[in-house]
């Protein structure tokens, strides 16, 4: 039976060595880090998956927080110029969302895939090495996106290649921020300037988890949100923070996070995403090829709130893949078969509703316009993040009424 070596254990890593180990294949799992590092490390994402995400989670027995995570039910839309709103909207997801602390995630998942016997190697080998163990394995996923790794797969010709991100980010993890009153998440776009995006999740120990805010600044790069410098402690990433949040947010909304405080030491980071659309394939210097997935094939600005949703269905599509195919071969040509219907349905949809979501065409910004006086546009307008590839149907010809079914 073909032994399968899966590279990094995040959202997409993990699930997928979780799926393969359940159905009795031999699978070899690379973390950088134990569970304990993950847990007592920085914040790496905001994380919100939505329903579908979610049931694959629930039924691959990995959705411990589904019943205590709160729930997000949508979406406060506001655009804000001055500090006032200039548009505004609420729409609700047909089913809600929730967020966990990826460090949560991981270390709860590294730590059931060691007690269910998965084997489990700690290290960041370099591409030579991989190289060479993957010749021990009838297959090897990389599930992660460090450079050195990433360039073994070819840019998708068929994607324009961006040359820098489109913003800069700061992510804080906050206690005592004043929860929105209908649960929903909050999306104020500050035109010209970037996005303030906040929402309920949950972070701590697994066990111990509590409901925390999750804050998000994406900020156009060069412009006066763009204020976050790597070096800066977590305090002061809270203290420019609630400077922003008061100069360009509406009063009501910047007061809710007067009183916030760091959930811990290590809850806010800084960075930024350039997105790539790469083949899923890639070629070892040997010439052997890798299957590529979550990350490492399709990166996104988390803008749009795709990426571990997306790394989500990779894990479960590549799962079935494999164990549809016990003896292999894993070729070339099955590993472009494997990746295939997860490009096509989920991956490029999403990518192209990102970069939708962060420069709006006229169409969209039409619609966002028409959504205020139209309940059902909204709603639909907002389970487009859930649903990435009904964005078709926000473009087609007479679009202006919320898509039907
Ligand atoms: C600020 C921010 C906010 C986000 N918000 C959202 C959101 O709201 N919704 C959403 O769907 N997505 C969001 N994303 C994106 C999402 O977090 C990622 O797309 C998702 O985690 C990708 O899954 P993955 O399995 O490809 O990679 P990861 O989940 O990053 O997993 C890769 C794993 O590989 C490990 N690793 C890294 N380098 C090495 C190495 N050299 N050697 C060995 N292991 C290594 C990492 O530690 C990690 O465990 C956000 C991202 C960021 C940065």
């Amino acid at each position: 039976m073909g032994h399968i070596r899966i590279l990094g254990a995040g959202e997409c890593g993990l699930p997928l060595a979780h799926r393969l180990l359940r159905a009795g294949r031999p699978v070899t799992l690379v973390a950088a880090r134990e569970a304990a590092a993950v847990l007592n490390g920085t914040v790496t994402s905001t994380q919100v998956k939505f329903p579908a995400t979610l049931d694959l989670e629930t039924a691959a027995g990995l959705g411990h927080w589904r019943s205590m995570a709160p729930e997000i039910q949508g979406i406060r839309l506001a655009a804000v110029l001055d500090g006032r709103r200039i548009l505004g909207w609420t729409g609700r997801f047909s089913r809600p969302a929730q967020s966990v602390d990826q460090r949560t995630v991981f270390a709860r998942w590294l730590t059931d895939y060691i007690d269910a016997g998965g084997d489990l190697e700690i290290g960041d080998p370099p591409v030579a090495e991989v190289d060479r163990r993957a010749a021990e394995y009838d297959l090897t996923v990389v599930t992660r996106a460090s450079g050195e790794l990433a360039a073994c797969f070819p840019a998708d010709p068929a994607w324009p290649a961006a040359d820098r991100p489109a913003r800069q980010l700061a992510v804080l993890y906050l206690d005592g921020a004043i929860p929105d009153p209908d649960d929903l998440g909050i999306y104020v776009s500050l035109p010209g300037l970037g996005e303030v995006i906040s929402y309920p999740g949950l972070t701590g120990a697994p066990g111990e988890e509590r409901r925390c805010e999750m804050l998000l600044i994406e900020a156009r790069p060069g412009g006066p949100l763009d204020v976050f410098d790597p070096h800066d402690s977590s305090s002061e990433q809270l203290r420019r923070t609630l400077r922003l949040l008061d100069t360009y947010l509406p009063a009501d909304l910047a007061d809710r996070y007067r009183a916030a405080e760091l959930t811990d030491a290590r809850a806010a980071l800084t960075g930024a995403v350039k997105p790539a659309v790469r083949l899923p394939v890639g070629t070892l210097p040997s010439g052997r090829p890798v299957l590529g997935g979550g990350d490492v094939v399709c990166r996104m600005d988390p803008g749009g709130a795709q990426g571990a949703n997306n790394a989500a269905h990779c894990a479960e599509i590549y799962a079935a893949a494999i164990l549809a195919r016990p003896d292999g071969p894993f070729d070339r040509s099955w590993m472009f078969s494997a990746a295939t219907p997860w490009l096509t349905g989920t991956a490029h949809h999403a990518a192209r509703w990102t970069a939708a979501v962060l420069d709006p065409p006229a169409g969209m910004q039409q619609l966002m316009q028409s959504a205020q006086h139209d309940p059902a546009l909204a709603n639909a307008f907002a389970d487009t993040f859930a649903r990435p590839a009904d964005m078709v149907r926000f473009a087609a010809p007479n679009a202006g009424t919320a898509p039907q079914g």
